[in-house]
């Protein structure tokens, strides 16, 4: 049947994409360079095993969710409820460019609000706990959210379809620019550069810095891959810039 078969091929995306990023991250940091990055640690310490244990267990159930809402994203864009095309590059490589980054733009603010909305007093227990029980986080904690939280963090693709064309290359680059960013932010250890925060492209991108502060003081840095949104509504940890030069001061 069409909705199993599409069904499949989500899961196995949405599951890989996982497991890739956030094993080959974790077997960077954690394993083979665990000396190097000992210094960085933003937490001082590693998350345990039985929280890795969890984090995985969470991100499974959610890579099904993900994976269901993905499914009828496919079926829906075929039944021309939502603005998806499963061929590529049919409107050209400059949209394909503004479709990816309009997904990732986007994609941002989506996260801010719904994400600061769930740490509201009333939702935060029944959505966002999940998530919040690593507090110092490793990679595997990526796709570590309640199933609540997961549908949530999913809807953002079928809602932005509703008015945003985009085909099935935009869709791959922005989930591998979306997966890639969320394990740096989860690494435990900082991966950028000494002197990033106050470099002339710290206005690009947060750090790991940026959101391991968010696993231990959970009501700032409230963003996912611009420091925007916490500048304009003044939610950036007050000691952001401070934490990022103290654990990148030992030289790796
Ligand atoms: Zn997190
Ligand atoms: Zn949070």
């Amino acid at each position: 049947m069409e909705l199993a078969r599409v069904w499949a091929f989500t899961f196995a995306w949405d599951l890989g994409r996982y497991l890739v990023a956030a094993g080959a991250l974790f077997a960077v940091v954690w394993v083979f360079a665990r000396p190097r990055f000992e210094p960085r640690l933003v937490g001082k310490r590693w998350a345990s095993a039985k929280d890795i244990r969890r984090e995985i267990r969470y991100s499974l159930s959610t890579a099904v969710i993900f994976s269901l809402v993905g499914a009828g994203v496919r079926l829906g864009g075929r039944a021309g409820v939502f603005r998806f095309e499963e061929s590529v590059l049919a409107r050209g490589v400059a949209y394909e460019a503004f479709a990816t980054a309009a997904l990732v733009v986007l994609h941002d603010a989506y996260f801010y609000w719904t994400h600061r909305a769930m740490h509201h007093p009333r939702l935060f227990r029944l959505v966002h706990r999940a998530h919040h029980l690593s507090h110092d986080p490793s990679p595997w904690a990526a796709y570590a959210f309640g199933p609540i939280e997961a549908v949530i963090q999913a809807a953002y693709v079928p809602l932005v379809l509703l008015v945003l064309p985009a085909d099935e290359l935009a869709l791959f680059l922005f989930l591998a620019f979306m997966i890639v960013r969320n394990v740096i932010g989860h690494a435990g250890a900082e991966m950028f550069s000494r002197g990033f925060v106050r470099g002339p492209l710290a206005f690009l991108s947060t750090t790991t810095t940026h959101h391991a502060l968010h696993h231990r003081r959970a009501d700032v840095n409230y963003g996912l891959y611009f420091p925007w949104w916490d500048r304009w509504m003044g939610t950036t940890h007050p000691a952001y810039e401070a934490t990022f030069e103290e654990v990148t001061r030992a030289k790796t």
